[in-house]
């Protein structure tokens, strides 16, 4: 017992041939029934195999093809976008949000580039380009080289673990460890690309977080956390979204992504932040430009922005004049 609730302790010695080969034929099955038809699954190209991965990551499938589309139209490959002025691919990623997940795309661009313009296609090797992890490494040596490796996700995860661990909520009852020894046991050898892409699937339109279609699902009968998850879920606590707009709205992230969205529909030579500052903050003041400052110092550390350091206000320390933060400026890098 932990917390009250009996667990279900699962290991992977227990997990018999045949339990594998009916969860792999019922997942196959319902996936040759349900696949949507995602222009990134109709390619084996790495580069936009990647494209595609990093827009998903915050983003949902609908809201990502369009961008998708956009972006290849405008950086066709990876050497497409190594050389493109930063700026440019700043103000293309416009409405994905997260924007460093457009400059570290890039920087991923470049190094392949530098490396001689080809992806590796083992994991391994993925890993030691920036900005790529385990899960990218996985996806893209999986969906763009077929090779039959094992990664995981949130859906996979947690597919996998109320398959075989059973109910993961209000919490989950195995770790990352266990839940990718059991995805590397579950690939299917030889076809890896369908069964990771099954398992994804399944997760995002059938075994969702807080909807779980139990009721229709084909591996009812092989789900360790069916029936329980649809009582353990309804006793969740309710309204945790509302609850984290509000400070959202204060947070660093939030005025960042303020900046960057001005930025974007500047000129080549930027904004003073004392201009800047009332298209960010309403009811911004003098006294809030040091704030500005610092919100923007952190956009250029994450390569979101470059201050002007021609500007002779920012000359701190140069001769007794007081710095003049306000009339600092700030563009896209
Ligand atoms: S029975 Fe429910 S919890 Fe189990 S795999 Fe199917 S949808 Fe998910």
């Amino acid at each position: 017992m932990e917390g009250g609730v009996t667990i279900r302790r699962f290991a992977i010695e227990d997990l018999s041939d045949a339990l594998v080969l009916a969860v792999r034929e019922g997942l196959l099955a319902w996936w040759e029934a349900n696949r949507r038809d995602l222009p990134w699954r109709k390619t084996r190209d790495p580069y936009r195999i990647l494209v595609s991965e990093v827009m998903l990551q915050q983003t949902q499938v609908d809201r990502v093809i369009p961008y998708y589309e956009r972006w290849l139209e405008t950086f066709a490959d990876v050497r497409a976008l190594a050389d493109a002025p930063t700026a440019d691919v700043i103000r293309l990623w416009a409405g994905l949000g997260y924007n460093r997940r457009a400059v570290n795309l890039q920087r991923t661009a470049q190094a392949v580039v530098e490396r001689g313009g080809d992806f590796p296609s083992i994991t391994a090797e993925l890993q030691t380009l920036p900005g790529i992890g385990p899960y990218t490494a996985g996806a893209i040596a999986c969906f763009a080289f077929e090779r039959d490796v094992a990664f995981i996700d949130t859906n996979m995860r947690r597919v996998l673990h109320r398959l075989f661990h059973g109910v993961d909520v209000p919490v989950s009852t195995a770790t990352d460890r266990e839940i990718t020894a059991l995805a590397a046991r579950m690939v299917l050898p030889g076809d890896g690309w369908n069964w990771n892409q099954a398992l994804i699937e399944f997760g995002a339109l059938l075994c969702t977080a807080r909807k779980p279609l139990c009721v229709v699902c084909p591996l009812q009968t092989a789900c360790a956390a069916f029936p329980a998850i649809q009582t353990a879920i309804a006793e969740l606590p309710k309204g945790s979204p509302k609850k984290r707009e509000a400070p959202f709205k204060e947070s660093n992230r939030y005025f960042r992504g303020r900046v960057v969205n001005a930025l974007r529909s500047r000129p080549r030579e930027g904004i003073a932040l004392a201009e800047l500052g009332p298209e960010i903050r309403p009811g911004f003041a003098e006294g809030d430009v040091a704030w500005l400052f610092e919100v923007v110092r952190g956009l250029e550390r994450d390569g979101l922005a470059t201050i002007a350091e021609d500007e002779p206000g920012y000359d701190a320390g140069a001769g007794d004049e007081p710095v003049d933060l306000g009339s600092v400026k700030v563009r896209l890098p």
